[in-house]
């Protein structure tokens, strides 16, 4: 969960480009009848992103027949994402733009691929769009494969257009009593609309964000165990809250930063209770 700044790319240069390559004539000429269809799909796509309305979103360029759909997707797929293609500049500009190439889905794994918004097999004026195309990692781009809202509340997060700004919504609680367990979950800050706040716990759930943080913090304490059993329960404290804040500074809403701020808090954690949450797995 993380944002991006939104790319700069213009639709018209990049379809320019990516059907300049075709050599079918006919095929051409009427991909190129396409783009008044595509710069206005393009409009009403960051229009509808800047209001959290993209589940409105109707694409009608097949209807008319100048194109298929798979004629559209080939647009894409061979002449934007092949290595080959001319178009590939501005795939490898768009999968470029994340921090240390980390997906801003799920803030975690590393990106490997473009994923569509709105997927390509249904929405074929958008699929070279540069809003519509995220980098993501491949299990973010799996779990969205063709999945698409059908209201406001079920859109996950655009990083392009949803501000996440720069107060903590991401927390970490323990549960000492068996099963001893950790827990990431989603507070929003008390400024933010219902609907932001609906689409962020979506987001959460969907990509299954709580599973990918406790693996990532069960291994953080795999790793610092030893060095804190040397520390009594008041400097464990500190030390837990050194790095939070250390963390927090870096990025607020990291699972680093939910995760030591939150274990930071806990008696029974401090106590040597990390110890029981390797046990169990
Ligand atoms: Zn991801």
């Amino acid at each position: 969960m993380r944002n991006l700044i939104r790319p700069e790319l213009l639709v018209e240069d990049v379809f320019s480009t990516c059907i300049g390559q075709v050599r079918n004539k006919e095929l051409k000429k009427r991909l190129e009848l396409c783009l008044d269809d595509v710069l206005e799909a393009s409009d009403r796509f960051a229009n509808l992103a800047t209001i959290s309305q993209l589940y409105t979103f109707q694409d009608h360029l097949c209807e008319n027949n100048k194109v298929t759909i798979d004629e559209m997707k080939d647009i894409y797929t061979g002449r934007m994402a092949s290595k080959k293609s001319r178009g590939r500049v501005y795939y490898d500009k768009l999968m470029s733009s994340p921090f240390n190439f980390t997906c801003p889905l799920c803030g975690q794994r590393k990106v490997s691929q473009l994923d569509h918004v709105l997927p390509k097999a249904v929405y074929p004026s958008l699929v070279v769009t540069p809003d519509n195309l995220i980098p993501s990692c491949p299990e973010c781009n799996k779990k969205k494969l063709d999945a698409i809202a059908t209201s406001s509340a079920e859109e996950t997060l655009h990083p392009y257009f949803d501000d996440l700004g720069s107060e903590r919504f991401l927390f970490a609680s323990i549960s000492g009593r068996e099963p001893a367990n950790i827990k990431f979950f989603i507070h929003s800050p008390p400024d933010w609309s219902d609907q932001k706040s609906t689409r962020l716990e979506y987001h959460f759930k969907f990509y299954e964000l709580n599973t990918l943080y406790c693996i990532h913090a069960i291994d953080e304490i795999a790793g610092q165990a030893a060095f804190w059993d040397d520390l009594e329960v008041d400097e464990l404290k500190e030390e837990l809250k050194k790095q939070a804040k250390s963390r927090i500074k870096n990025n607020p809403n990291s699972w680093q930063s939910a995760f030591y701020a939150g274990m930071a808090e806990d008696e029974w954690f401090c106590d040597k209770g990390y110890n029981e949450l390797l046990y169990k797995t």
